[in-house]
């Protein structure tokens, strides 16, 4: 069955889905994106992930290239000829086509819109959610409006990078003061001694995840405790467990942070009720 992408008013061909040269996006990283989780047939907070791609637009100054209640369509219909029913969909807008400067065009041109969907095994999913994961931290050296959800990632692939090169799965960023931001497309939390759940606000130092968000809903529902507060890596490797949230994760344990196991070095009990609970929490948008 051949893979289906929306790409400027076209449903084409996944190998032959194309944007023009003079994208904005390819050559200035000039865009915005969000990649909404689908699980059983449902899209995973939706709403959420649309009002962030709304103030990401906001922020920059740039225009949804059709209406909301048109975008949710295309996601729904890309998600449906694509026959996905756990995976990803992916949603990236750019300025648009426009002859290479670094201002904004001057003549208006319409933003550039591509949708596509990708399976994902669930069950592969949870299979590394009872191994873990383990990260590697670098220091911080991106841009301080981490707030928008841009396509200029190039900070987050070097760390990724890294960290695959150092044999781990994901990179946090942490600060010259030893603190920790976030990883390179994940939030970080720890659970302290006392079982509370920490995580650094989410002001303009990182990604306000939309994951993030339900997880704090989750973690309510179970009558856990959330301080939204910075800690360092030390505090992190001595802490109960760690763990990182995404749409493409859930919660996935961090079983060792710098070659240092976390607590025993297995997924810890809360990481994992959070995980289990997660979906009966999360708002869910039929996907056709
Ligand atoms: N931080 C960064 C840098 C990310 O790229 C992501 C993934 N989009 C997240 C955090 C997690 O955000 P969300 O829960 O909305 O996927």
């Amino acid at each position: 069955m051949p893979r289906i992408a929306y790409v400027n008013g076209r449903y084409a061909n996944h190998n032959d889905a194309m944007v023009h040269v003079e994208d904005r996006g390819y050559q200035l990283a000039d865009g915005v994106y969000e990649v909404c989780e689908i699980s059983r047939g449902f899209i995973i907070d939706m709403k959420g992930h649309l009002d962030r791609l709304d103030r990401s637009l906001r922020e920059l100054r740039m225009e949804w290239p059709v209406e909301r209640k048109a975008l949710e369509f295309i996601i729904r219909e890309v998600i449906r000829r694509n026959h996905v029913r756990n995976g990803l969909v992916y949603i990236q807008v750019t300025r648009g086509v426009a002859p290479r400067d670094h201002a904004f065009p001057t003549k208006p041109v319409r933003s550039a819109l591509v949708v596509t969907a990708k399976r994902a095994d669930p069950m592969a999913a949870a299979k590394k959610a009872e191994k873990g994961m383990t990260v590697i931290t670098v220091p911080e050296n991106r841009w301080d409006r981490v707030d928008i959800k841009t396509i200029g990632l190039l900070p987050n692939v070097l760390a990724r990078q890294a960290a695959v090169d150092a044999g781990a799965q994901e990179a946090w960023f942490v600060d010259p003061d030893g603190t920790v931001k976030e990883g390179a497309s994940t939030n970080a939390w720890i659970v302290t001694t006392d079982g509370s759940l920490v995580t650094r606000p989410a002001d303009f130092g990182i990604l306000r995840g939309i994951t993030r968000a339900t997880v704090m809903k989750v973690a309510d529902s179970l009558d856990l405790k959330v301080e939204e507060r910075a800690f360092s890596v030390e505090e992190a490797q001595s802490a109960r467990e760690a763990f990182v949230t995404s749409a493409t994760s859930v919660v996935m344990p961090v079983v060792s942070i710098d070659g240092k196991p976390v607590a025993n070095g297995h997924p810890g009990t809360v990481a994992r009720s959070l995980r289990d609970a997660f979906f009966a929490i999360a708002e869910k948008s039929p996907s056709c």
